[in-house]
């Protein structure tokens, strides 16, 4: 009777522990990062090399974890489809934490306050502002993000016509520069190294809702989100998150 009641323990314990393994966890010491690549200075593709705030921290993380690192570029809207299919083990895309993906994905602390924000070109005198966008007006965004969140929100309230959605923000600016939108609506970060790399381009009005980016992982992987908050808090600690900071959001 005992050993029966072994036996079944271990059969119950081996399908639990299976049903969640990814590559993470498997022993292979490999973490795949599934990160968009169309999202300056968060993760974005230089000179033919994917690079960038996030991608800089979640290499370091990884490496301190004892991992070697895979990065998986694909469009944003499937990042969550492939974090929960096991294709990726973790997001890294200056993704926002928020109440509807929180109940398809677990996330990490958070590691940057952000918030959309409204671009236009630098000679447009008519918006000042989200409030400012009128119902004959179109508005560019980046597919699956919070900023196509809420200018298809506009969009169903009546307060603009249309919405062009887009993979990246590079296709999004051209549009702006083009007169083919009349405003972008997109993370403020993102917006703000635009404006600076640009003259064509100008910011307006306040800062959308505060969201927060924190890494992704498939809803139920606990052993691996702990290990990344630690490995988060851990850059943190020893001055490493501070210096990429000043990399990417001071030196560039
Ligand atoms: N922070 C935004 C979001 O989560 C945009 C992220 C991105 O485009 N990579 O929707």
């Amino acid at each position: 009777m005992k050993k029966i009641l072994i036996i079944v323990t271990m059969i119950i314990f081996g399908i639990l522990s299976c049903g969640n393994k990814n590559s993470a966890d498997k022993g292979e010491k490999k973490l795949v990062v599934g990160t968009d690549g169309v999202f300056p200075p968060f993760g974005y593709i230089e000179k033919g090399e994917l690079v960038g705030f996030d991608i800089d921290l979640i290499k370091q993380i990884g490496k301190d974890l004892g991992y070697e690192i895979e990065m998986k570029v694909q469009p944003f809207d499937a990042l969550i489809p492939s974090v929960n299919a096991k294709n990726c083990d973790i997001i890294a895309a200056g993704m926002t934490a928020n109440e509807d993906r929180v109940k398809k994905v677990d996330f990490s602390n958070t590691y940057y306050d952000s918030g959309n924000s409204v671009l236009v070109k630098s000679d447009n005198t008519t918006i000042k502002g989200i409030d400012d966008l009128t119902p004959d007006m179109t508005v560019a965004v980046q597919i699956g993000t919070t900023g196509a969140d809420k200018a298809n929100e506009l969009k169903k309230q009546g307060k603009i016509k249309d919405v062009k959605v887009n993979d990246g923000v590079d296709t999004c600016l051209l549009q702006v520069k083009n007169g083919d939108v009349d405003a972008l609506i997109i993370d403020k970060p993102v917006a703000e190294r635009a404006v600076k790399a640009n003259k064509a381009f100008k910011t307006v009005g306040e800062t959308l809702d505060a969201e927060s980016y924190a890494f992704a992982v498939a809803k139920g992987d606990k052993a691996l989100l702990e290990k990344i908050n630690k490995g988060l808090e851990n850059i943190k600690k020893d001055g490493t998150y501070e210096k990429l900071y000043k990399k990417w959001f001071e030196g560039k």
